[in-house]
């Protein structure tokens, strides 16, 4: 009998079984994956997510991983372009990129150094319940019988389409249909000024420098272009690419070095995030379109607030339906202005005039221009940025100068 059951070992899984495990729990994680394995996911960690492998003492591994600090970030609009960098108020004000073959075996050893006994390569069928609560899991080992395994609670870090979620019914809210789809590739070659973005009317473009010398080039299109985009990937990649000359001459100089990777599944949504024996981490409790780059961080995030929640329970200082429900509560709040941004931003429309007028004003103003970054990183308040009088603030500023 174990006291947590982690399903899913990667941003979300891992650094929760990790946390609980220093805490003195014992906990099982297990994946179907074998890692190091890549996944359909660039890989832009902000400043947010960094602070957290900081706390976690693993920030010291990604950047000695041959990954390259990225100093500057780069949105660009057409006619005009956001340079910078998110303010830190914690002090962390690395930002890196790690492919996720790196950035998920971190974790896992992590997890595993910490005292989680792992289980890979094992699949989970469904969660066992006895009168109506959780209580542990039934899968199986590659190409073995079933296997149950049971547990005080069983944590869901089993992605978008998660087993668990679906196994006790996790109510879905707030959804949204698919806005964008995605393909990318990695380059070497390249040389890049830090992460460079290019926002065009329904497109977006771009990437991070990532490990071994290599640079992600990832193009966006809407979603409902998917098939289109599918039916010719490297001619409408590149064509896409043209949409900023000189990064595209920038591209076409350097080699692709792998194949193109896409997805179009890409859902919006919250769900219910827990019930009798049972609590959801990373996207099986949340997602959105990866467009803001926001998820890795989020995942890392809910890791820390559900292994508090989860420690407060089991050493008896709040009942556990209590504790998970304000993480659940706290979680939701935290995130819900970055969900309507970043659905705002995925439509790939091009921004409205005020809209326009407020970031090319920004584009002048460079502490402006990096509390702007600080709201996509998550280290400067979303409705305290976009709030009325700070607008104004801005506007008057940016005419005064
Ligand atoms: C195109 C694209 C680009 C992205 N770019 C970024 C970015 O730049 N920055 C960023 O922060 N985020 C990005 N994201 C989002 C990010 O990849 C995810 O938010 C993140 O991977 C979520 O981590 P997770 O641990 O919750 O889930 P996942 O990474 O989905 O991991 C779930 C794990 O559960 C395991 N699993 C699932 N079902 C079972 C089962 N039945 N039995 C056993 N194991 C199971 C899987 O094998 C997997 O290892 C991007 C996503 C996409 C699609």
């Amino acid at each position: 009998m174990y006291d947590v059951i982690v399903v899913g070992a990667r941003c979300a899984g891992s650094p929760t079984a990790m946390l609980l495990a220093r805490k003195g729990y014992r906990t099982l994680v297990v994946d179907q994956t074998l890692f190091p394995k890549d996944t359909i996911s660039t890989h832009i960690i902000w400043q947010t997510g960094t602070a957290s492998l900081k706390r976690w003492g693993l920030l010291e591994r990604v950047a000695t991983s041959n990954c390259p600090l990225i100093s500057k970030v780069t949105f660009d609009f057409g006619d005009f372009a956001l340079k910078g960098l998110a303010p830190a108020p914690d002090g962390v004000t690395e930002c890196y990129a790690p492919r996720r073959t790196v950035l998920d075996k971190i974790l896992v050893d992590a997890a595993v150094e910490a005292g989680a006994e792992l289980r890979e390569r094992f699949t989970l069928e469904e969660v066992l319940t006895e009168n109506g609560q959780v209580v542990g899991i039934r899968g199986h080992s590659q190409g073995g019988s079933a296997i149950v395994e049971k547990a005080r609670l069983v944590v869901g870090a089993d992605g978008a389409h998660s087993v668990v979620a679906r196994s006790v019914g996790a109510a879905m809210f707030n959804a949204r249909p698919a806005l964008t789809c995605w393909y990318y590739s990695y380059w070497s070659g390249v040389t890049l000024d830090g992460a460079q973005l290019y926002s065009r009317p329904q497109r977006a473009i771009g990437g991070p420098p990532t490990n071994d010398g290599l640079v992600l080039v990832a193009a966006g299109w809407t979603n409902k272009e998917f098939h289109h985009f599918r039916s010719n990937i490297e001619a409408n990649f590149f064509k896409t690419l043209e949409l900023a000359p000189e990064y595209s001459e920038r591209v076409r100089a350097g080699k692709r070095e792998e194949h193109f990777r896409g997805t179009a599944d890409i859902p919006n949504f919250f769900r219910k995030r827990h019930g009798p024996g049972w609590v959801l981490v990373g996207d099986a409790a949340y997602h959105k379109d990866p467009i803001t780059a926001r998820d890795i961080s989020d995942a890392f995030r809910d890791a820390e607030l559900v292994s508090e929640a989860i420690d407060r329970s089991f050493t008896g200082r709040q009942p556990l339906e209590q504790s998970l429900d304000a993480y659940e509560q706290r979680r939701n709040q935290e995130v819900s202005a970055m969900y309507d941004f970043t659905c705002d931003f995925a439509t790939l429309a091009p921004p409205t005039e005020e809209t326009r007028l407020l970031l090319t004003t920004i584009s002048k103003d460079r502490e402006e221009t990096n509390r702007y970054l600080g709201t996509i990183a998550g280290t400067v308040s979303i409705p305290e940025f976009f709030a009325p009088e700070n607008v104004q603030r801005i506007l008057s500023k940016g005419a005064a100068a």
